[in-house]
């Protein structure tokens, strides 16, 4: 996930910064070249971000946006840097995205197509293919997959977080702000974080370990009540972090999508495998 905090502390310390750990970097030019000469509110970046929020948030298809870039260069002054096309805009938000794995899953969910089972063509306990099937013709679209299970690797997640002093300072904040009044407030006064201190006591000493709480609930991605495919995203909730901060849209990480009409139910097991390894 995108921080202010985290970006602006990494730009001051280097001409140059990497922000990803695959060795893609972003220019300093990029974050302070104003977006014309005089405008003091957006840099080419920040003007960016803007745009490309009002993108997602309202659905704008991409020819849209690359329309949209084209009536702005012309209202702004002749010297602004606005991106002409929606290739050069993606290339440099690139930077901050950090990725995903796609990993492919039985058609019954009982296993991932990982590790060991890799380079299997059938799932070695229910038999059935990993590519997808036609059920009436019986023929098998190889390298087309049956079902596929997105990943966004938590560890790279977790060490941007701790570029940030802002965000190190306030992952130490449940081992200082305990309530004293007796209510709950947040869930570090709750019998089950005592439960867990008193468990792994070794694990309590250190204010630094990450405190997770994990939820999940299905969503309709094309907003169609009548269509019967749905998403289940797994998400991490950071308890360490304040009381107004672990539940805000920004500190939620987004782990796992995981594609089916229906709850993943017991088989969430299978899911979860990648997450708990890293997690480990
Ligand atoms: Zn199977």
């Amino acid at each position: 996930m995108f921080r202010d905090a985290c970006f602006q502390d990494d730009c001051n310390a280097e001409p140059e910064v990497e922000i990803r750990d695959e060795g893609l970097t972003l220019n300093v030019e990029d974050v302070e070249t104003p977006l014309y000469e005089g405008c003091a509110k957006y840099t080419k970046l920040s003007a960016i971000v803007v745009l490309y929020k009002h993108k997602a948030t309202h659905g704008l298809s991409d020819k849209g946006f690359y329309e949209i870039l084209g009536i702005l260069r012309e209202m702004f002054p002749l010297d602004n840097v606005l991106p002409e096309s929606l290739y050069s805009a993606k290339k440099l938000l690139k930077v901050f995205d950090l990725g995903y794995q796609k990993i492919h899953v039985c058609i019954n969910d009982c296993c991932l197509f990982r590790k060991e089972l890799k380079h299997l063509e059938k799932c070695p306990k229910c038999g059935e293919s990993r590519w997808k099937l036609n059920t009436k013709t019986n023929h098998i679209y190889k390298g087309v997959h049956a079902k596929v299970l997105r990943y966004f690797p938590i560890i790279l997640r977790f060490r941007r977080m701790s570029r940030s002093v802002e965000m190190t300072n306030d992952l130490t904040w449940h081992f200082t702000h305990k309530s004293q009044d007796g209510k709950i407030w947040h869930p570090v006064e709750s019998p089950a974080w005592e439960s867990i201190d008193d468990r792994w006591p070794c694990f309590a000493l250190e204010p630094r370990n990450m405190r997770l709480g994990l939820s999940t609930d299905g969503f309709n991605p094309f907003r169609k009540l009548s269509t019967k495919h749905s998403c289940w995203p797994i998400v991490l909730v950071t308890y360490n972090l304040p009381l107004w901060k672990c539940m805000s849209q920004e500190n939620l990480i987004l782990t796992l999508l995981i594609p089916r009409p229906k709850q993943p139910g017991n088989d969430i097991d299978v899911y979860l495998q990648p997450l708990i390894e890293d997690l480990n």
